[in-house]
């Protein structure tokens, strides 16, 4: 399918990307990767008048350290996330996560802030933002703000951005010293999104949980915490009880959407078997 015309520009810096967003108003959509807007479009789901290309921004792109935190420019693709040594060393979990979204062709044009600014439920940052606790900051007509990832997404496709908005960058606290992460996805075939998938931050005291953050990607409206299941691990030892009652909290709170990747039975149970394989990963790597 071939989408409507539209017009476009490429500005170079952020100030002249938000005013060409407040010129254009809501008939204008920014262009990262193009990897979920242009299908979009193709489809005819979405006919923006003008598209603000933010390929040139520079000051959008990279990843650095920062007043203690990891800071990520928007448009910095997944490919450059994979190769961050400083992520590798600092926050592992992102590096492994983009190693399983998509393909090389779309994880080398799409970026961390397109997946998490288009609001998919399917898409595989969200959860891992949520894991991680970070922030994000947006920038617009009235200068930045700060928005937890608990407070973005708001729905399928609706998230905490206004039209007159850009995702400038994302803040996230390193992992302190014997962290345990894992990101376990289920998908029909390499390349796919998840049938389900779990997202898991976890620190131990002895043989006991200390912290523990557990999100999932796919299994409702948006990616969810999974709080109850973390309750019902705190202060536990890892049992294989203790698991399994964590996992049935998460698979309580799933609300999928049944389709070609399965039914609502299916993507529920594959969600408790991901929580399950997701401590335990993380566990081996308390230590
Ligand atoms: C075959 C295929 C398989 C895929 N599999 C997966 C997968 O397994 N997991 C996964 O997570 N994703 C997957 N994706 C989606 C892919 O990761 C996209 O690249 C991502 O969803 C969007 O990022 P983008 O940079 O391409 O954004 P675009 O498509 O350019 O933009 C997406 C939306 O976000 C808005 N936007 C983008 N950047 C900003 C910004 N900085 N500020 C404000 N708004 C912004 C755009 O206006 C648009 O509405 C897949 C895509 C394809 C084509």
């Amino acid at each position: 399918m071939i989408p409507p015309s539209f017009g476009y520009s490429a500005p170079s810096s952020l100030p002249e990307a938000l005013k060409l967003l407040a010129q254009h108003g809501d008939e204008a959509k920014i262009l990262a990767g193009g990897h979920s807007l242009l299908p979009m479009m193709k489809f005819r789901f979405a006919e923006p008048g003008h598209l603000i290309d933010l390929n040139r921004v520079d000051e959008l792109k990279g990843i650095r350290e920062e007043g203690g935190l990891i800071v990520i420019g928007a448009m910095t693709s997944e490919s450059d996330l994979i190769a961050s040594k400083l992520l590798t060393q600092k926050l592992p979990l992102l590096a492994e996560t983009a190693l399983q979204i998509a393909d090389p062709q779309v994880r080398n044009r799409g970026t961390i802030g397109g997946d998490i600014a288009h609001g998919d439920p399917g898409n595989d940052h969200p959860a891992i933002m949520l894991v991680l606790d970070a922030t994000f900051v947006l920038s617009g007509p009235k200068g930045e703000r700060s928005v937890p990832a608990s407070k973005f997404f708001h729905g399928t496709y609706m998230t905490d951005l206004q039209a007159s908005e850009i995702l400038k960058e994302i803040r996230i606290q390193p992992f302190a010293a014997k962290t345990g992460y894992a990101y376990c996805k289920l998908k029909r075939k390499t390349g796919d999104w998840a049938s389900a998938a779990a997202a898991v931050v976890l620190t131990m005291s002895g043989d006991k949980v200390s912290t523990l953050r557990i999100a999932l990607t796919n299994l409702a409206a948006t990616a969810i915490r999974a709080e109850a299941a973390e309750a019902d691990l705190q202060g536990r030892p890892l049992s294989d009880a203790n698991i399994d009652a964590a996992a049935k909290a998460a698979m309580a709170i799933c609300d999928p959407a049944a389709d070609l990747r399965g039914d609502v039975e299916y993507k529920t149970a594959m969600a408790g078997e991901m929580v399950k394989r997701a401590i335990r990963l993380a566990a081996t790597r308390c230590r």
